[in-house]
Order: structure tokens, then C-alpha cells, then sequence
């Protein structure tokens, strides 16, 4: 494809035009990166462990009835997904305290969260993504109160979804952020579903097998990546 251009380019991934004008190229990267883009790094293979564990995660998720921009897998490191309105707010959901979570409320990291917490974050680079409440979503008008109903309601489903899932692969599921937008008056599950954007521990050991490996320096990021996809039977 020539005419494509880069609508986006993050750290992780770029988001090309389509030659259709509802669609787009999601370009997942070996670049990894944290703490707001102080540590980078190329990964070998990420891209294309990312790419086919988000289709395998989506196409799951359709599976079950949860709307998502998901269209197909295009080749190793690209698939094509709807366009979406996106809505600047990151939705977290949490089964145990880690991450930021552990830090705001002094909570001893593993701690079983019951029932799971689900917050919100203003999707804003310059300001760091803050968390925010629905309060602030409606005045300002990032979201209309039955978007911000649906995204609480499709949260919550896709985790029932897939912390079943990841359990069968002896993987704990401990918090995973989703972004939602709008799509012909419909809210859609967009952005991406990978070990990047989420938290799986080792349901024995709970050795991390996520993106948390790379923040913390402790190697292996993508040999665990392979090992998560490995063991749920996504194909590589
Ligand atoms: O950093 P924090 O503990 O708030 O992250 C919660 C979850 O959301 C983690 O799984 C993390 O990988 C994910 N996340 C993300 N992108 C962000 C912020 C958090 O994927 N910008």
C-alpha cells in the first residue's frame, strides 16, 4: 500500500489512513516504552507478538458479543480496524492492587481488590494521563452519561471474559486499561488488547509476564509475552 499516511505515531504503534475512509491500519512496533517515554527500547518481535495476541484477544471479545473495531489481522505486525470517534478516557479495571494503585494508597501490591476497581484517566500526554471521575467526564463533556454507563458496563464484561480466559492459561489477569469510541452512534471497544496495556502474573508463582518486566528492568519482556500467548493458543 503506497497512498497510506500516518495518522498517528506513539511509542508502540502508528495508525495509518485505509484506502477505506471508516478504516485503519493499526502498525504495532518493537518499541517498547515507560514512565512517559524516559525509557525506550527496541524489543525484538513485540510487534508482531502484540499484533497477533490483540487479534487473538478481540476476535475472542467479538466472540462473546463485545463490540470492538476489530476487523482482521493483515499480516505480522498490521490489522485493519474501523475508524472510531475515539473518547479521551482510559478505563482501568483492577482484581489486584499494582501499579499506580499501590503508590496513591500505600495498598500492598497483590492485594485481591472485591469487587474490582474501576477507574478513570484523562488521556493527555502533557498532563500525564490524571485520573478523573465520571463527574469530570460529563462536565466537560468528554462523554455522555449513558457512553460512560456503557464503557462501566463493557469494563466490567470483558474482565468476567477475560480473567476466565487467562485463568484456563494458569494466568492471573490483574488489571488491564481499555479505551472506547464511537462508531454510527454506537460505542466500540477500541485501541489494543496486549501484554503491553495489561497485567498477567503467573497464577503459582505470580511472576510477572507482562509489560512490568520492562518498567522494572527484570528481562525476558518478550520471552514472557511468547509464554502468555503461548500458553492461551494464540497463533505465531
Ligand atoms: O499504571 P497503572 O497501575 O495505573 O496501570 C494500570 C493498568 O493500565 C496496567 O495494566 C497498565 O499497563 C495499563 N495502562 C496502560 N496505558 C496507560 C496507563 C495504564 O496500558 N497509559
Amino acid at each position: 500500500m503506497t497512498d497510506r499516511q500516518a495518522l498517528y505515531e506513539g511509542k508502540a504503534k502508528i495508525i495509518y489512513t485505509s484506502s477505506a475512509e471508516d478504516e485503519l491500519i493499526l502498525h504495532f512496533k518493537d518499541d517498547a516504552s515507560a514512565f512517559d517515554g524516559e525509557k525506550v527500547e527496541q524489543l525484538a518481535r513485540k510487534g508482531e507478538v502484540n499484533n497477533a495476541f490483540n487479534a487473538f484477544v478481540m476476535e475472542y471479545l467479538q466472540s462473546e458479543g463485545v463490540p470492538t473495531h476489530f476487523i482482521r489481522r493483515l499480516d505480522a505486525r498490521e490489522s485493519l480496524v474501523r475508524r472510531l470517534d475515539m473518547i479521551p478516557v482510559e478505563c482501568v479495571l483492577r482484581n489486584r492492587a499494582a501499579g499506580s494503585l499501590t503508590k496513591r494508597l500505600g495498598i500492598e501490591e497483590g492485594r485481591v481488590l472485591e469487587p474490582p476497581i474501576l477507574e478513570f484517566f484523562l488521556k493527555n500526554d502533557a498532563l500525564h494521563d490524571p485520573m478523573i471521575n465520571t463527574s469530570h467526564i460529563r462536565t466537560f463533556g468528554w462523554a455522555s452519561a449513558e457512553e460512560v454507563e456503557a464503557m462501566r458496563r463493557w469494563t466490567v464484561r470483558v474482565n468476567t471474559l477475560l480473567k476466565a480466559l487467562f485463568a484456563k492459561a494458569d494466568l492471573i489477569l490483574v488489571d488491564f486499561k481499555l479505551e472506547f469510541g464511537r462508531y454510527q452512534g454506537e460505542l466500540y471497544l477500541g485501541d489494543e488488547f496486549s501484554p503491553d496495556g495489561c497485567r498477567l502474573w503467573d497464577a503459582h508463582s505470580l511472576e510477572k509476564m507482562d509489560k512490568d518486566r520492562f518498567r522494572r528492568n527484570l528481562g525476558g519482556v518478550v520471552e514472557a509475552y511468547l509464554e502468555v500467548a503461548q500458553r492461551l493458543g494464540v497463533p505465531l
